[in-house]
């Protein structure tokens, strides 16, 4: 049977609730379970698809075409799993499913009310993302006190009566403030969220403590006697210089081990933090550095909300950069400034490599592609993700195959649109179906003979990785479709989308009679060869991918393109 822990945040978001409970995650798997981890999120969204990522962060995209907040993407990362899109549960998915059977008549003529038809199909939900796992932690989304998580609560409450005690535990994490002038921590707040989280039935088993520096015996100790457990079971979880450190300082507290004593389980396995431990300590004092410039759009916001809205670019140059004992500094730079004043674009040279990202519309594109310009004239390493492959191209066109009008259909209407819709997406946007024109989750790419992408997915054991995965997705009726034709065996990877444009078929010959190779293709089951991979092969380090291989990249297991990138980068002083 699974046994749950429900994790709940208290006095404010944005305290690293969803790092510290993929470190909890990562923790009990090590010790040898099958752990899954749930995210509810309590707004009316039924997913985060429509969500602004400077608003709201990245929005993360599961193989199974999910388009999910971004605690999932802590979750694979620290776990090392594939987290399928059932696995985030919204207010707006539940309502919808309830309104829907209510149409349909399945509730035979009862009256539908919050109780109990809400609470049940949260835990029906609950249940089925479950399914097959020793532990399942479920992490509510928001603050203890907002209105909306209350039916949440609700639900896992009705869970522990049905499940016994012994099977539902919960942990709060909490933020300690320092106010600056009274240098200070203070513990109020946390007995409030203590309180509030009462007022629901509910009374933590353990309570993380989030807070600038490491709780004293004092604080502790008051916690500990408001909130009526085991001093041990209070656990201190201070500031820290890389997110990956987290599960070795919660070990040091003997974490895993107290939670599964709480859970009447025993570890099957002695936990092995060697790797996890070398890793980390690179990131910490890493032997090269390398500084890489993001070019990107980027109105009127500042470096915090940047790095959330690229959260996963920025974890997968980390995990590259942990791999090659080097560490990644990031840098954001307007592609704007190179539309205001093209001598701008000089400041590129500062930089190691350059990385244009995923995005949509005109905003800022002409400044992107200077840099591109850039980065292939002067032999720079490039990686184009998603839009940067589209841009990369629309360069190519422009300054090599010399189609001075080359655009992609996304930004104007043009006689050489290099990047452009394909007819069959064409025709649902005319009926506003817009879900139906995005290309979402994982699809198979056949890579190019003797292609510098395939080198690196050999050599990084992807291409071995994915083989299996292959063969899992022949056996999935309702994924099968993501393989499309694959007119051989070989040389077959994975990565995650989500665009709506692709590069026009009709412009592939020219492309490549001019030098550009297309290393890699998803042959779609209607037979259209979308591209998935472009590089240049006099160039150091010139790929593009119309995928998100950031999707992909996790601690000791880096995505190759990255890695590459990265490698590229240290070598070009
Ligand atoms: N705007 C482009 C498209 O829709 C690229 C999207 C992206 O970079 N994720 O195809």
């Amino acid at each position: 049977m699974t046994k749950y822990i429900v994790v709940a945040g208290g006095v404010m978001s944005g305290v690293g609730k969803g790092v510290t409970t993929a470190s909890i995650a990562r923790i009990l798997s090590e010790h040898g379970f099958r752990v899954t981890t749930i995210k509810i999120d309590p707004y009316i969204n039924y997913d985060a698809g429509t969500l602004r990522p400077t608003e709201h962060g990245e929005v993360w995209v599961t193989d199974d075409g999910g388009e999910i907040d971004q605690d999932l993407g802590n979750y694979e990362r620290f776990l090392d799993v594939e987290v399928p899109k059932k696995n985030n549960i919204t207010t707006g998915q539940i309502y919808k499913t309830i309104i829907d059977k209510e149409r349909e008549g399945k509730y035979l003529g009862k009256t539908v009310q919050f109780i109990p038809h809400v609470p049940d199909e949260i835990k029906r939900r609950i249940a089925e993302a479950s399914k097959e796992h020793d532990i399942s932690i479920v992490e509510i989304g928001g603050t203890i006190g907002d209105y909306e998580n209350i039916p949440f609560l609700f639900a896992m409450k009705s869970m522990e009566r049905e499940l016994g005690k012994d099977n539902v535990i919960y942990i709060l994490i909490t933020y300690l403030p320092i106010p600056s002038h009274i240098e200070e921590m203070k513990t109020k707040p946390t007995q409030q969220a203590i309180r509030l989280l009462s007022e629901n039935g509910i009374f933590p088993d353990f309570i993380v403590c989030r807070a600038k520096k490491a709780l004293d015996r004092v604080r502790k100790q008051k916690i500990e006697t408001y909130a009526n457990i085991p001093s041990e079971h209070v656990i201190s979880e201070p500031d820290i210089d890389t997110i990956y450190s987290i599960p070795l300082d919660l070990e040091k507290e003997q974490l895993g081990i107290k939670i599964l004593k709480k859970l009447e389980l025993k570890p099957k396995k002695e936990p092995n933090w060697n790797e996890w431990k070398k890793l980390v300590s690179r990131i910490k004092n890493p032997k090269k550095a390398v500084k890489v410039a993001i070019v990107g759009k980027y109105v009127d916001i500042g470096d915090y909300n940047l790095a959330d809205s690229y959260v996963s670019v920025n974890q997968a140059l980390i995990h590259a950069g942990a791999s090659l004992d080097a560490g990644v500094e990031i840098h954001w730079v307007d592609s704007k400034r190179f539309e205001d004043n093209s001598r701008n674009i000089g400041i590129l040279k500062e930089y190691n490599g350059i990385i244009v990202p995923g995005g949509f519309g005109a905003s800022g594109v002409e400044g992107k592609i200077k840099a591109i310009n850039y980065a292939r004239t002067h032999k720079m390493p490039y990686l184009g993700l998603c839009y940067g492959l589209q841009l990369a191209v629309v360069e190519f066109a422009r300054n090599v195959c010399n189609m001075k009008n080359a655009n992609t259909a996304e930004n104007e209407k043009t006689n050489a649109p290099v990047i452009d819709m394909l007819p069959t997406q064409k025709e649902l946007m005319e009926k506003s179906q817009y879900g139906g024109t995005m290309r979402l989750g994982a699809y198979a790419a056949v890579l190019k003979d003797k292609s510098q992408v395939l080198k690196l997915y050999k050599e990084t054991g992807r291409l071995k990785e994915d083989e299996e995965k292959i063969g899992k997705l022949k056996k999935d009726k309702s994924q099968e479709f993501r393989l499309g034709i694959l007119d051989h065996e070989r040389n077959i990877v994975l990565e995650r989308h989500r665009h709506r444009y692709e590069v026009n078929p009709k412009f592939i010959n020219t492309l490549e009679k001019n030098g550009l190779v297309f290393s890699g293709y998803h042959l779609r089951e209607d037979k259209t060869k979308l591209m998935e991979y472009i590089e240049l092969p006099k160039h150091p380090f010139f790929i593009g991918t119309q995928a998100h291989p950031e999707f992909k990249s996790r601690l000791g297991n880096p995505s190759p393109l990255f890695y590459g990138f990265v490698r590229a980068s240290t070598k070009n002083n």
